[in-house]
């Protein structure tokens, strides 16, 4: 579904039907330049006078699929009793633009008349009042429409509002259950789905054996084909790249049918199958598919709505695992990888298909698997996590760096990072908030917009970063468990 963004903006009949004109053509005029440079249309909709009209929008918004958040401005005042009912009703994203049309004071022209007009100021301070006072989550964006800070925040919420989409319509197919007596990948699906939307159900392992079966070989022929254009390949034993493409396809053709946008699956389940899906999750990954191992539905759903949130609706944001440690003076880096599944959005160079041995699972044969080295960059790790009554996203700051060793031997995609403030002292604060080894790492969604993600789904957001010190987070925790288990 195409997706847009309303404007609506606040008055009132008391200035004439004149400045009413001219606030409704300027908006008119900002939604149309605005969309030039965002990432998703922002409509405009009415110059709202009336707490009949508000309602009337707001009540239209949240019927539209086509809508997924409004932006709201007040060109002038906007008396906010008026908007009570209309807030109270909402329920898609809002963000509250404070700004105004001009940006200077004109020396010469000002008199009451421009001030009449141009009061955003007054105007916006009433709309926060009222925003405040029902406790609806906003955004807030103040600055110059004009200014690239301020589109850039606004094309951010735009893709925020794209991941609160993705999560409503979130469907997650499972094969096979969580890894034996891991706790950090458990959760409780019926929470998820209250606050998230997210449908997670399971799948037969065997439902995708006999939909393996199904596949044929001129089926094979292209998907094949699609993985030579795009990698590289590096390996004689062609006959594993077709069983993943026959892997690829078989889930591809179940999660279609469902309109499931993620997938879990477990090493310790592969009745049927030869090989563990490596090649086959890492493509579907990067097709916006979330994926997580070992039955971890919470990160495959998360891995899918932050790429939903990135560059062009499929950004680069793929499940990772923290593994291992170089704890060298000055050089502390974080290797992270998996098994086999990192998806090639955080590649840096072309990716190549290898076969190798694994020993962990039901592998009968040496499954194929995309290798790569991740991207320089920053960047952020994300853990959503089950407290027991609530959930929590813990979100990290991370630079990533090219690995300083080639590690040849290494048979898995490898993304080297340093988590902020520092190496060990971000450790101690990953594991003080409980952060899980499975994580969602991408290039292109901030701590701001999972920041706000996580204000519209009404869960529990803790963001460790460059200022983040172990002491002051144990105490925002303890803060936080009171304040949710009021809620
Ligand atoms: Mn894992």
């Amino acid at each position: 579904m195409k997706r847009e963004i309303w404007f609506v903006v606040g008055s009132q009949f008391l200035y004439g039907q004149d400045v009413l004109d001219t606030v409704a053509a300027r908006a008119e005029e900002m939604a149309r330049e605005l969309t030039k440079v965002l990432p998703y249309p922002l409509v405009y909709k009415v110059t709202a006078k009336t707490n009949k009209e508000i309602s009337d929008v707001v009540r239209e918004a949240n019927y539209r699929g086509e809508c997924a958040g409004i932006v709201t401005w007040c060109h002038t005042f906007s008396p906010s009793k008026m908007w009570i009912d209309g807030l109270r009703d909402l329920q898609k994203p809002w963000c509250h633009l404070a700004t105004q049309y001009n940006r200077e004071i004109p020396n010469e022209e000002i008199d009451m008349d421009f001030m009449n007009l141009n009061q955003a100021a007054h105007g916006d301070r009433e709309h926060g009042f009222i925003g405040a006072r029902l406790r609806k989550p906003r955004k807030i964006i103040a600055g110059y429409w004009k200014d690239e800070s301020v589109q850039n925040r606004l094309a951010k919420w735009q893709r925020v509002c794209m991941g609160v989409c993705a999560s409503k319509e979130m469907k997650v197919m499972r094969f096979g259950d969580n890894m034996r007596e891991v706790a950090v990948t458990e959760g409780d699906k019926v929470e998820a789905q209250i606050k998230l939307g997210w449908q997670v159900n399971t799948w037969a392992v065997g439902d995708l054996v006999r939909e393996m079966a199904k596949v044929t070989e001129s089926e094979i022929d292209e998907l094949y084909n699609e993985y030579t254009a795009k990698y590289d390949i590096a390996t004689d034993n062609l006959a594993a790249i077709r069983y993943q493409a026959r892997e690829e396809i078989a889930m591809k053709r179940m999660m279609d049918r469902q309109g499931c946008r993620a997938f879990s699956n477990t090493f310790q389940d592969l009745y049927g199958m030869e090989q563990l899906p490596g090649l086959a999750s890492q493509h579907l990954m990067s097709l916006g598919y979330g994926y997580g191992g070992e039955g971890d539905w919470k990160v495959s759903a998360m891995t899918s709505i932050m790429k939903a949130m990135g560059e062009g609706g499929n950004g680069a944001s793929g499940f990772m695992e923290d593994y291992t440690y170089h704890l060298v003076d000055g050089q502390e880096y974080s290797l992270g990888a998996h098994m086999l599944e990192v998806c090639p959005s955080l590649a840096a160079d072309k990716p190549r298909i290898e076969t190798h041995h694994l020993g962990i699972g039901m592998n009968e044969k040496d499954p194929a698997r995309l290798v790569f080295e991740g991207k320089a960059g920053k960047g952020v790790v994300a853990s959503l996590i089950d407290m027991g009554g609530r959930l929590r996203l813990i979100v990290q700051d991370i630079e990533a760096v090219k690995p300083i060793m080639p590690m040849p031997n290494l048979p898995v995609a490898r993304v080297m990072w340093r988590a902020l403030p520092d190496l060990t002292t971000g450790v101690e604060c990953w594991i003080t908030a409980g952060g899980a080894h499975h994580t969602v790492l991408s290039y292109d969604v901030d701590a701001e917009m999972l920041r706000d993600w996580a204000r519209i789904m009404d869960i529990e957001f803790v963001h460790i970063g460059a200022d983040t010190t172990p002491e002051k987070l144990e105490e925002e925790l303890l803060v936080k468990d009171l304040i949710w288990k009021l809620k």
